[in-house]
């Protein structure tokens, strides 16, 4: 196998992962989609008609930078283009995870902004708010969701879901773990007295602390393990 071929199963296993753990998760749900970015700027996507739950290596497809798909190949998700604007908006980031989360999606339906809450929260930076609830299935839309994204790791598309982007597929799964574990704190902490919302000098310190990627990957090791799905390596 060439290398090209060895990075692109790689990029499957880790994907497959990926999902799994944020399905299980609720971050994810039957229609979400996570992709990466291959080294010649083609885009590896879960397939439209994969069952999120029961993911393998083989429910991808690979499409050109610009979506293109070859003859034969299964059909992608509708909200391609979400992926396509942000990988041509964004020349660093390698990994994009778009999911319907529970409580980051409750929180933009009620109009309510992401505050910090717990600390991992603080590493997703400002969550800014796409006015439309809309599905992301051309480039128009595309290209508006990468605006409000801008140099940002995350943004919650109101009463629809998230985007979180990152670096590669470990650190885009992780962030979108944070975002929604932080929204959850914060809408149960709202149903029971008033959230504490961590002042900006706590935020920044909380970064200082929390972005390295051995805490990343300590994230990701406990919901593979919690998951059982450290077998496949
Ligand atoms: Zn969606």
């Amino acid at each position: 196998m060439d290398a090209k071929g060895r990075s692109e199963s790689i990029f499957r296993r880790d994907l497959t992962q990926g999902i799994s753990i944020l399905e299980r998760l609720g971050i994810i749900d039957f229609n979400g989609h996570f992709s990466v970015r291959l080294d010649d700027g083609r885009i590896l996507i879960n397939t439209g008609s994969s069952v999120r739950s029961a993911i393998g290596p083989e429910d991808f497809v690979v499409v050109g930078p610009n979506g293109e798909l070859s003859e034969n190949a299964p059909a992608p998700p509708a909200e391609l283009p979400l992926h396509v604007s942000a990988y041509h908006a964004r020349p660093d980031v390698q990994a994009l995870v778009h999911g319907h989360p529970r409580w980051s999606t409750l929180l933009s339906s009620a109009g309510r902004p992401y505050q910090v809450t717990m600390a991992q929260g603080a590493l997703l930076g400002d969550v800014p708010v796409f006015p439309s609830p809309m599905s992301v299935s051309n480039s128009r839309i595309g290209n508006a969701v990468a605006g409000t994204l801008a140099g940002g790791r995350a943004t919650l598309l109101r009463a629809h879901g998230s985007v979180v982007v990152g670096n590669d597929v470990l650190e885009a799964a992780v962030l979108s773990i944070y975002l929604e574990l932080n929204a959850e704190r914060q809408y149960r902490a709202a149903t029971v007295g008033e959230p504490y919302v961590f002042s900006q000098e706590q935020i920044l310190a909380c970064r200082a602390g929390l972005e390295k990627r051995g805490l990343f990957e300590k994230c990701w090791s406990y919901y593979r393990a919690k998951f059982g799905l450290t077998t496949s390596d």
